[in-house]
């Protein structure tokens, strides 16, 4: 049977490279985005014209009613998820000493609280499936070394790394793995003001990465070649740390 996989945040940047690349593969996707309507129609429709099935989902990750009602309702329609990448996320950048009350929170809230609400409503599912499966985040590099102006962005992403190790714990019995993918600088809008300069002092292979880079280590974490892969933090980073 066609495996499934749920990709947050997939109506864009990595998340859209991650559901094109999963769907060249074969796998079926639950797409989802948060905002942009017409973004998500567009994926599905190129979806689509890969032969997999979609479904479309909608919801704010911090807004845990709505995902945990939008999660179950796509498992009731098509099953169990074989795979949950966690990929949507926020930045709001600036120095600790100026970051607002609303930086912070909104940042750990979407980021942080995410976690909780995307992943929980999945995992009891995928366990009485009885079938393994992998659970994918996305932490970055500022959650492993920290990052001027990411004192928010960081601690959220360290945060998801730490939940990410316990879950790989308490799954690997049901062969269920779950890692991270912790992303240097990556193409999309999420950097688009991004000085060049920056990048070649910071990323020893002068460039930022392209989505399909972060892309095609998710197709191999979901393969059955990685599954003794579990509780590991993987970089691609272009040598950044
Ligand atoms: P983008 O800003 O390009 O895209 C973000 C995606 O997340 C969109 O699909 C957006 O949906 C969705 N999203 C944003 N806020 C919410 C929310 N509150 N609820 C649900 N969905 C939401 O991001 P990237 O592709 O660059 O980043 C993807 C992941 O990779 C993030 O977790 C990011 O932190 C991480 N990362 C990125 C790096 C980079 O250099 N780009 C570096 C390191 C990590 P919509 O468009 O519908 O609003």
């Amino acid at each position: 049977m066609t495996k499934r996989v749920l990709i947050t945040g997939s109506s864009r940047g990595i998340g859209k490279a991650i559901a094109i690349k999963l769907a060249e593969n074969g796998f079926n996707i639950a797409l989802h985005f948060h905002s942009n309507h017409s973004a998500a129609e567009e994926v599905k429709q190129t979806l689509t014209h890969l032969g997999v099935n979609v479904s479309l989902l909608q919801f704010d990750i911090g807004d845990r009613a709505a995902v945990k009602q939008a999660i179950e309702t796509d498992i009731a329609e098509h099953g169990a998820y074989y795979g949950v990448i966690l990929n949507a996320g926020i930045n709001r950048d600036t120095a600790f000493p100026a970051m607002t009350e609303n930086e912070w929170d909104s940042v750990i809230h979407t980021n942080l609280d995410g976690f909780y609400n995307v992943i929980h409503p999945t995992v009891m599912p995928m366990v009485q499936a009885r079938k393994g499966g992998r659970i994918i985040t996305l932490a970055s590099v500022s959650g492993i070394a920290g990052n001027r102006g990411q004192v928010n962005y960081s601690a959220s992403k360290a945060g998801i790394i730490g939940a990410t190790k316990a879950l790989s714990l308490e799954l690997a019995k049901r062969k269920i793995t779950v890692n991270c993918i912790a992303p240097g600088l990556i193409e999309t809008d999420m950097v688009s003001d991004f000085p060049t300069d920056l990048v070649n002092q910071m990323v020893p292979m002068k460039r930022m990465g392209k989505p399909n880079e972060i892309a095609g280590l998710a197709n191999f974490l979901l393969s059955d070649d990685a599954a003794y892969i579990t509780r590991q933090v993987i970089s691609v980073n272009g040598g950044m740390i």
